[in-house]
């Protein structure tokens, strides 16, 4: 059964070439190097894949969430770190479509149409895991809110033109005194520090800054005062099953490298014993499982199901896969898997177990929906699939 549709394979189409001419030749470099890939911004502006989030009455391509997944997994098929640049803006844009009004939208999305990015901050020197750890501040000032604090590990933060950014209200509410706001990257006070030095992702530019009495109209603010925890949550939610398509990318990556690899390696007699084909086939059957759990979760999102439990689940599943299977990669290719630019996919797939939420925390929130008193799973087959 073929479970793409015609739209949706000339989508994942032109990805796949878009991710051939200008991903894979240079992902190694910018891996060695650490630089933003700034070229990769001009190269998308003709096929406007960034604004692939935003829907068709703010000017985007207005992809589903089912459609974005393909590109996503095309994405990280060459390069994770690449692929986590639009992951993380449109993680960004994700929170203004759950919150912003139609100023606000119209607002944000604007620079996005013209191949600029954001970025979602929501992380603390403090507080990772624990949100409500957090302490960075908006007090309400004139027309508007004074933001002090900082931030770290926020992914495009030293590239993004408009970010979203979550700051204490009431301090004394905890994270009931959450709030988030759209503040642009020209504000005076908004510091940009040090990029943080990574084993793996390394093209993808991960900053910490501070906001020092940064100031923001009250248009600025998305939904009411106290709504942050609420957004961040929703927002994460619809990020998870992203960065699960990333990961299968980044898997079947490994796969078709190992494979290729090995032709070449044993050109003339059967690959040596059965355990390097088992090994090749419990690979395939992972990316393949874990792929249709990505689009069974993108589904159920796309027919306006609660998919958080899902969201969740893919995440960790996929992630965990592809660690393994990047794992498995080294290993069969032997020191050739060794080598920086194949020893990468593994580099790459180590953060996708930690951020957007680690997969300790993810296994929090499957098992208290495991506990719950009225289990909510959505047998694979009732969300449509296509
Ligand atoms: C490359 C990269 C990009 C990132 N991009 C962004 C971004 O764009 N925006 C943003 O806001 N953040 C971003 N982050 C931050 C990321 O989301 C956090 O690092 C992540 O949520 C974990 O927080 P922490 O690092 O403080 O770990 P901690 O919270 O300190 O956790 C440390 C360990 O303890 C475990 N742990 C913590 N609490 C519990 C618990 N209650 N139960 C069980 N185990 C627990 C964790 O699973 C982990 O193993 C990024 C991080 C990285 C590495």
């Amino acid at each position: 059964m073929d479970l793409e549709s015609p739209e949706q394979q000339a989508v994942r189409a032109a990805a796949r070439k878009f991710v051939a001419n200008n991903i894979i030749p240079r992902a190694d470099e910018f891996d060695k190097s650490g630089e933003f890939h700034e070229y990769l911004l001009e190269a998308a502006k003709a096929s406007k894949i960034f604004t692939m989030a935003i829907p068709t009455e703010y000017s985007g391509l207005g992809y589903d969430a089912r459609t974005q997944a393909l590109v996503l997994e095309e994405w990280g098929y060459g390069c994770a770190g690449m692929g986590t640049t639009l992951a993380a803006s449109i993680l960004s844009m994700e929170a203004v479509l759950i919150a912003g009004n139609d100023e606000q939208k119209r607002r944000y999305f604007a620079p996005m149409l013209n191949t600029e990015i954001g970025a979602f901050g929501l992380t603390e020197p403090d507080a990772g895991s624990d949100v409500g750890a957090g302490t960075t501040t908006a007090a309400r000032e004139g027309d508007g809110y004074r933001i002090n604090g900082a931030k770290c590990w926020i992914t495009n933060g030293g590239v993004a033109s408009v970010y979203v950014i979550f700051a204490l209200t009431d301090v004394l509410k905890g994270t009931k005194g959450l709030s988030a706001f759209i503040v642009e990257r020209d504000r005076s006070g908004f510091i940009i520090g040090d990029k943080e030095h990574k084993l793996g992702l390394r093209s993808s530019n991960t900053v910490y800054f501070e906001l020092k009495d940064v100031h923001v109209p009250v248009v600025n603010l998305l939904g009411h005062e106290g709504d942050g925890m609420k957004i961040a949550m929703k927002t994460l939610d619809t990020a998870r099953p992203a960065i699960a398509a990333l990961a299968v990318g980044l898997a079947q990556r490994c796969l078709d490298e190992c494979v290729e690899h090995l032709h070449r390696r044993f050109p003339h007699k059967p690959f040596p014993g059965q355990t390097l084909q088992f090994k090749l086939a419990d690979m395939q059957i992972q990316v393949d499982a874990a792929r249709q759990f990505v689009r069974h979760t993108m589904a159920l999102r796309d027919a306006g199901m609660p998919f958080a439990r899902e969201s969740a689940i893919s995440k960790t599943l996929c992630t965990d896969m592809a660690m393994t299977v990047s794992t498995q990669a080294v290993r069969l290719m032997g020191s050739y898997g060794y080598t920086s630019e194949l020893g990468k996919f593994m580099r790459d797939a180590k953060v996708m177990q930690i951020y957007e939420g680690t997969n300790q925390i993810q296994r929090l929130v499957i098992s208290r929906a495991v506990l719950a008193p009225t289990p909510k799973a959505v047998p694979l087959s009732s969300a449509g699939a296509s």
